[in-house]
């Protein structure tokens, strides 16, 4: 039996990339459901290619085009975030790939749990956002959640056949980014085309700066908290710029295990899809000549606050980093727009933090409020200083 996918973003990298190892491995998967937000024009090419039996843009105003270009195909075509909530329940679909960007995976997620669908989880942002409801509804309905960020995979695979070892605890390694070596003068001119020449990866512009900030890794941080359920003080983070050690796991005898390879989201990918069975591939093999040095150095918080204030908000609780969260996505938008520059974007969240009410036990409507306060008051933040520069 085939495992029949959805996949949720369809047309974003790690989108793209999770047809590119269906397209490998015929034998083992079909697409079922293929959404998108607006790129429709790699949507239309994608269901000619795969022939889901459904694709839905989120975009209502995208439908025509959409349906127009697909009319000769056996392929049934909605539109809407109701849609994208419906299409992860329906009985055809084995396994979710949330590849979606941003708090926008947090619903149809919760959606395809309650319904009972296992989970390939390339949206952090949705267990950094409401990890608590969404790993308590994944055990509620036996929902297993398979990483898909290559750090998580990592952990995940040093775990296999650890299930009675308890962990001590955890290095989410960092390449750094591309800003890692600059003084805290040079980071204050950095520009938007400076922050999406990612050197190590192509990923999408809103990953892109958040690796660059270190906030990509402040919301891993807090994603392996819900993923492993540990506690703070069990994660630590290690800058390793060669990127060949994935993440390590570190047990209560001081042993510690890597997942080491060459840099291809391929992998972690394919490993969520067919877990527990590795399938062959041709991926880049690692030569240890090519790189006879790793090397290993402590983050610098006072530079990248951002991964100061993740640790605040995974230490604080509640719907902190919910707050964290959506106050980045807003940051992230007005620094991509050149209305803020790259070193503004960590005191604008601090303020979030401080200033959006702050809820010990949030439930999902919290999250959802919450989430809107945030944007609100972050937009206003950033619209009160430019006022003040001209
Ligand atoms: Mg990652």
């Amino acid at each position: 039996m085939k495992k029949r996918i959805a996949i949720l973003g369809s047309t974003g990298s790690i989108g793209t990339q999770t047809l590119e190892v269906i397209a490998q491995n015929p034998d083992h998967f079909e697409v079922e459901v293929l959404t998108a937000n607006n790129n429709i024009d790699l949507l239309i090419q994608q269901a000619k290619t795969f022939q889901p039996n459904m694709v839905v843009v989120a975009n209502h105003c995208r439908y025509q085009q959409l349906v127009e270009a697909l009319k000769d195909e056996p392929i049934k075509i909605f539109a809407g975030k109701e849609a994208l909530e419906q299409v992860v329940q329906l009985d055809t679909v084995d396994l979710v790939v949330t590849a979606m960007v941003g708090y926008s995976g947090l619903i149809p997620t919760l959606k395809a749990i309650e319904a009972g669908k296992h989970i390939a989880l390339a949206n952090k942002e949705t267990l950094v956002v409401a990890g608590e409801i969404i790993t308590r509804e994944a055990v509620k309905n036996k929902v297993n959640i398979y990483p898909v960020d290559s750090e998580h995979s990592a952990i995940f695979q040093c775990l296999a056949g650890e299930h009675m070892n308890e962990i001590e605890k955890i290095y989410l390694t960092a390449s750094g980014g591309p800003f890692r070596n600059l003084t805290e003068a040079q980071l204050e001119k950095v520009t938007r085309d400076d922050a999406l020449k990612h050197p190590n990866w192509d990923m999408g512009a809103k990953i892109t700066i958040d690796s660059a900030s270190m906030m990509n890794k402040g919301f891993e941080v807090i994603e392996a908290k819900w993923l492993f359920d540990l506690q703070p003080h069990q994660i630590d983070v290690i800058v390793h710029p060669q990127s060949i050690i994935h993440s390590i796991v570190q047990f209560r005898d001081g042993s510690m295990k890597a997942q080491m390879g060459l840099p291809d989201m391929k992998l972690p990918i394919q490993y969520a899809l067919n877990f527990p069975l590795r399938l062959p591939s041709d991926f880049k093999r690692f030569n240890f000549l090519d790189y006879p040095k790793l090397t290993f150095e402590q983050p610098n918080t006072k530079k990248f606050r951002n991964l100061a204030l993740a640790f605040e908000a995974l230490k604080m609780g509640g719907n902190l980093p919910c707050i964290l969260n959506a106050a980045n996505e807003v940051v992230v938008q007005a620094f991509l727009k050149e209305k803020i520059r790259f070193v503004d974007m960590p005191g604008l969240i601090e303020e979030s933090m401080q200033k959006v009410t702050n809820i010990k036990n949030p439930v999902l409507d919290d999250y959802i409020q919450t989430d809107k306060e945030t944007r609100l008051l972050t937009t206003s933040l950033i619209k009160q200083r430019s006022k003040i520069k001209t």
